[in-house]
């Protein structure tokens, strides 16, 4: 296969195994499970699985559950499917809770190396001793405790014997580091919460910077990627690493840019907002940027697995044009989605003169170069689109109008004759057309009139309803955070328009959920979970046209 574009990530690796420092490469994929997957999330399943299959390495799912009250089995189940979906097998599944045992065995051989200490202080006192940039900290009154009274106290925390927040266990490290990660970071607090693996067994839980570097050496990670917010967090990654060993392999940290993209927010704790107050459906509304709401909408995973190649591995955060993952999606579905037939507003055609025929359709155009076809029947009652039909035509106008003639794609020329009926409002709802038989397969009507151009279309008789979802993007604005606005301020009304009443061709009757296709001249389209027997109901995954050009 051929070595994709290389990055900063992949010249360490390189680099690496030229020097000899590691024989086998090892990553993992670590969230927390307190949400579903999003698009960022892919970006960083694509690095960490890609890297260990590019290297004929490994890569773990390590589902990092150290904070129990926010995680939740439901969510711990969704991300291994999102990960499967996305194309990639995790070598191993872990949980870190399944390592706590060996944490708090370490944590015990860090004070008894006088490493760490039980610290009374509380939340905001030891925010206050921590100084800031431009001063140094003060050490904490409890910090020189003996070895003995840490062990003590910190067995005790184990066992239960205080409330939450009245102790912390924190390393020992330095009060003055110009690094505020370093300034005696917490190792452990209390919590009695309910885990929803380890359930009541601990009522002390690991931070995420003892917790991580652990979890990593444990598993013989190598390489430990992780995003760029984290820099500052490297240096107790190693301290913690440095007063555990040795760790053979020792894992190092890597930070790159997490993904950013307009027109959404990404941040589990606002999507949840976003689903507790019924402002989507779901964490799988279409419209969503989370892995399942993507697959739902009808995103493929080779098109997220395109755009995460796109948009490479940097170093410098930056915001993405969403318009690239939809480009992505295009340019998938355009080589995957059959062209098939369907009618969003019908507007009710009687043919004059038309004889009932089949014409063999192609699913692909030639430029695709793809084998497969059906059968379209027209009989003599159709439906067009109301966008293609106006009462008074500007002329330039390429469709339906009072005495044009158009041609049916895959079918024949008819020429509009008379309108027979309107609704109240007064928009056409029925019209009368003549056909132009000699016209089927190609051709100019006889008479010589012109043709204005193409129109998709639909048999009365065999044509079957569907519901049609037009979604969009969720977001007024390309920053719906910029300046602290409130994001839900800009949610738009209009990124879902449902659309009763739409007309498709027959052969999607019996089409499966998730398959995607193309109503040609309308959009690509998926067909929606929600789906019954007899009650067809599309997503739209994209419109046609692309914003973006590469
Ligand atoms: P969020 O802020 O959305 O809640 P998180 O970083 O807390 O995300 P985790 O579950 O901890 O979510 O993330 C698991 C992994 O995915 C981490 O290694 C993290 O670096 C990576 N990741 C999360 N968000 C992004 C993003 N936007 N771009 C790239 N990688 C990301
Ligand atoms: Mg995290
Ligand atoms: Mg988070």
């Amino acid at each position: 296969t051929a070595r994709r574009a290389h990055d900063f990530i992949r010249d360490i690796i390189d680099e690496d195994l030229r020097a000899g420092r590691h024989t086998r490469i090892a990553t993992r994929f670590p969230p927390e499970p307190n949400g579903y997957l999003h698009i960022g999330h892919a970006k960083s399943i694509c690095l960490n699985f890609g890297v260990a299959r590019e290297y004929g390495g490994t890569c773990n799912l390590r589902y990092d559950d150290t904070n129990p009250e926010k995680e939740d089995i439901e969510y711990v189940r969704s991300i291994e499917a999102d990960v499967r979906w996305l194309g990639f097998a995790p070598t191993g599944v872990y949980f870190s809770a399944d390592y706590f045992p060996k944490m708090y065995e370490l944590a015990e051989r860090l004070v008894r190396e006088g490493n760490a200490y039980v610290c009374d202080l509380d939340e905001e006192q030891i925010r206050v001793y921590r100084g800031s940039l431009s001063e140094p900290g003060k050490p904490s009154p409890y910090r020189d405790r003996s070895v003995e009274e840490n062990l003590d106290l910190l067995r005790r925390m184990k066992a239960g014997e205080f409330p939450d927040g009245a102790r912390t266990l924190r390393a020992k490290i330095d009060m003055a580091s110009p690094n505020m990660k370093l300034r005696d970071p917490l190792l452990y607090r209390i919590r009695h919460a309910e885990h929803h693996r380890t359930g009541d067994a601990w009522c002390i839980y690991p931070m995420y910077d003892y917790a991580h570097p652990l979890e990593d050496a444990i598993e013989g990670i190598t390489h430990s990627i992780c995003t760029l917010e984290f820099e500052n967090n490297r240096a107790v990654y190693d301290w913690v690493l440095e007063h555990t060993g040795p760790w053979t392999p020792r894992p190092r940290q890597y930070e790159f840019a997490r993904l950013a993209l307009d027109y959404t927010v990404m941040s589990k704790r606002k999507l949840l907002t976003l689903v507790e107050r019924g402002h989507v459906s779901g964490w799988d509304d279409p419209r969503m940027p989370t892995i399942a709401g993507m697959r739902r909408r009808g995103f493929s995973p080779e098109a997220l697995r395109a755009f995460a190649e796109m948009i490479g591995v940097a170093k410098a955060n930056s915001t993405v044009d969403i318009g690239k993952l939809e480009y992505c999606v295009r340019q998938d579905l355009n080589q995957s989605a059959p062209r098939v037939l369907g009618v969003l507003h019908p507007i009710e055609v009687e043919l004059v003169g038309a004889t009932p025929m089949t014409s063999e359709a192609p699913f692909f155009p030639p430029d695709v170069g793809k084998p497969g076809s059906r059968p379209l029947a027209l009989g003599s009652r159709i439906y067009v689109d109301r966008d293609d039909w106006r009462d008074e035509p500007p002329a330039d106008y390429q469709r339906l109008a009072p005495g044009r003639t158009v041609r049916l794609r895959y079918g024949l020329c008819i020429t509009a004759d008379a309108v027979v009926e309107r609704d109240a409002q007064g928009n056409v709802t029925k019209l009368r057309a003549i056909a132009h038989p000699e016209t089927v397969g190609g051709g100019n009507p006889a008479d010589g009139r012109k043709v204005s151009g193409v129109v998709h279309w639909v048999d009365a008789e065999t044509s079957v309803p569907a519901e049609v979802r037009l979604y969009d993007r969720l977001f007024k604005s390309a920053k719906p955070e910029e300046g602290g606005a409130d994001f839900l301020e800009q949610l738009d009304p209009a990124s879902l328009v449902v659309v009763r009443g739409a007309r498709v061709e027959k052969s999607l009757a019996s089409a499966e959920v998730g398959s995607r296709w193309q109503l040609e001249r309308v959009g690509y389209f998926a067909v929606d979970s929600d789906t019954k027997p007899g009650a067809l109901v599309l997503n739209r995954i994209v419109t046609l046209r692309d914003s973006y050009a590469e």
